[in-house]
């Protein structure tokens, strides 16, 4: 469902019904609460040191501008005019004297600390524009409450605000960061809506790993729903359904309990191994992201970890996690793997991954710049802790190492050698690693999918990150609802280089697998097994469903058939003939 788009001949939407890109299956019936951030305490105490403390407002200032700078650019590629305004209005206010000055006085005369002194004369000003009688004068009042929250949790290093919940509802947000979506309690989050973002941003990704039904890109339109709007979702279509009448509900209710029966059955089965009628096994594994996900994947049927995103324990934080807090991360999800291997994939900051502490200067365009191994051949200390600390566990469990987004030869070559200087470090040291440890690449970037025949002679393993394989191939970004319909990993190109890798892989006796959300898609599925893939990694809850796909399959059949989808010429093409194969 993840890839899955509405065909183009859908039906025009009703006139209560928004159309998004659908995100992470599943169906939602409920009330709706828009992201509304719950503000942390604002601290009380006096300063006694009042220049230090207007530097620091200072250099507050200076991070929510650039926070807003990188929002303008968002919206004045995916929004309206209106949106953009906003951001322009927001920066105008930092430099507002009416801001600054009061607060220099509380600062300095009253001996406020600077985040109190500044909120003080939020309100204050923020009051007096809601006492005008110009209505758009008015309106400006949220603007300052808005750039006051900003500069506040700058100054009082909180990264990610996130609303709370006293009752279960429909999340509706123009953009949610991965650091938010991390922060969401599933237990009261029945769906998310979002007005931006595509479905294999990491945030979607987070959704679908919590098995949480969301749809994107749904437009300003949904921004301007009221709370506690009865809704309906479907998290497989995406589409939205407001004000939902009798039939809609009712029908969607019966389509959510179906779907549930259907998930029960295939999680029933989900222990045993993935084997086709005519006996060809595929590896099913989970992608991760914490590591008390490992246990969990598990309990969906994981037969491994595929990709564990490291990344997540280094953002949201003030500094880098040490080789020790790191060692017990990735410890645990190994224990929680009952002796199932685990490949743990090296820090992929950059993107749309901001890590604040690694001061990755602004990029015009991030997911080309400055990402992944990229950043941590240059921040060799850091890359280094993480393979200490990932060896010292390989010494102990059964864990392979993976590299990100790795374009060139010499980029593998500079990883291996700063592996192997991490194993000396700790040899030296007395420590224990492997002997050997796996090693193997993901390919996201075409110029390692057209160089696989040479990589293969060298790594373990490929794994293949169709979501950025797919953003990098056809230039399309992929958090970006307006190219969502052409960065399509169905399209012929794609698979053709998915198809040279297996080849590459197979010819040196080595195996490949995807890690990209297209593994978990159930009209996909065939089609990879019929390409060769050996290894499919996905969010544990669709695990049990893919495998039951898998054990429907004959492999000699679809291996032919999938030969004849290589040929076909277009993403809608390929679609079609998907849908034929299982
Ligand atoms: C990918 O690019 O397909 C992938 C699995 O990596 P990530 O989604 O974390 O960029
Ligand atoms: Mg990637």
């Amino acid at each position: 469902p993840s890839q899955q788009r509405p065909p183009s001949s859908y039906p025009v939407p009703a006139s209560n019904s928004l159309q998004g890109v659908p995100v992470s299956p599943g169906i939602a019936i409920g009330v709706t609460q828009r992201f509304q951030p719950t503000l942390p305490t604002i601290p009380e105490h006096p300063t006694e040191n009042p220049q230090s403390e207007w530097e620091a407002f200072l250099s507050g200032i200076e991070k929510a501008r650039s926070q807003i700078q990188t929002d303008l650019a968002t919206a004045t590629r995916h929004t309206n005019d209106d949106t953009a305004a906003m951001f322009e209005a927001h920066l105008l206010f930092l430099d507002d004297e009416a801001l600054r000055t009061p607060t220099y006085a509380r600062i300095f005369n009253e001996k406020m600390n600077a985040a109190a002194a500044w909120m003080q004369t939020i309100q204050e000003v923020a009051s007096k524009y809601r006492h005008l009688e110009d209505n758009y004068l008015r309106s400006r009042a949220k603007d300052v409450e808005d750039v006051g929250n900003l500069v506040l949790r700058t100054l009082l290093g909180v990264d990610a605000l996130v609303p709370t919940f006293d009752h279960p509802a429909i999340l509706i947000a123009p953009e949610l960061t991965p650091a938010e979506t991390t922060h969401l309690d599933p237990a009261y989050i029945q769906g998310i809506l979002t007005a931006f973002g595509g479905p294999t941003s990491h945030a979607s990704i987070l959704a679908r790993s919590l098995g949480i039904p969301a749809a994107a890109g749904l437009g300003q339109q949904i921004l301007d729903v009221q709370d506690d709007t009865l809704l309906v979702m479907d998290g497989e279509t995406g589409r939205v359904w407001l004000d939902p009448g009798d039939e809609i509900i009712t029908t969607y209710t019966q389509k959510a309990k179906a779907a549930k029966a259907a998930q029960a059955q295939a999680r029933k089965e989900s222990q045993r191994p993935a084997i086709t009628h005519d006996g060809h096994r595929v590896e099913v594994a989970a992608n991760i992201r914490t590591a008390s996900e490992a246990a969990l994947a598990v309990d969906a049927g994981a037969e491994s970890v595929g990709l564990f995103r490291t990344e997540f324990l280094f953002l949201d934080r003030d500094s880098a996690p040490d080789e020790q807090e790191q060692y017990e991360a990735y410890r645990t999800a190994a224990a929680g793997l009952d002796n199932r291997p685990l490949i743990i994939r090296t820090l992929d900051a950059g993107g749309d991954k901001y890590i604040p502490y690694l001061n990755l200067e602004k990029e015009a365009n991030p997911f080309l710049g400055w990402r992944a191994i990229r950043v941590s051949l240059e921040h060799t200390d850091l890359f280094k802790t993480q393979l200490r600390a990932i060896l010292k566990v390989a010494a102990e469990y059964p864990i392979k190492i993976m590299f990100p987004m790795i374009t060139t030869l010499e980029e593998w070559h500079s990883a291996q050698a700063l592996l192997d200087e991490a194993t000396h470090e700790i040899r030296e040291n007395g420590g224990a690693t492997p002997d050997k440890i796996e090693t193997g690449i993901m390919i996201e970037v075409p110029a390692a999918a057209l160089m696989a025949a040479q990589f293969a002679e060298e790594v373990d393993f490929f794994s293949i990150g169709t979501n950025d394989l797919t953003q990098y191939t056809l230039a399309a970004e992929r958090g970006n609802p307006k190219v969502a319909q052409l960065s399509d990993a169905y399209h012929p190109a794609i698979l053709q280089l998915i198809h040279r890798v297996v080849k590459a892989a197979h010819t040196k006796g080595k195996w490949a697998g995807i890690c990209g959300e297209l593994a978990s898609d159930p009209q996909a599925i065939p089609l990879l097994v019929g390409l060769g893939i050996d290894e499919l990694s996905m969010s544990a809850p669709a695990i049990p469903r893919a495998k039951q796909i898998i054990r429907q399959l004959d492999y000699s059949e679809i291996r032919q058939r999938g030969q004849a989808i290589l040929d076909l010429n277009t993403t809608e093409d390929v679609r079609a003939a998907c849908k034929t194969l299982y």
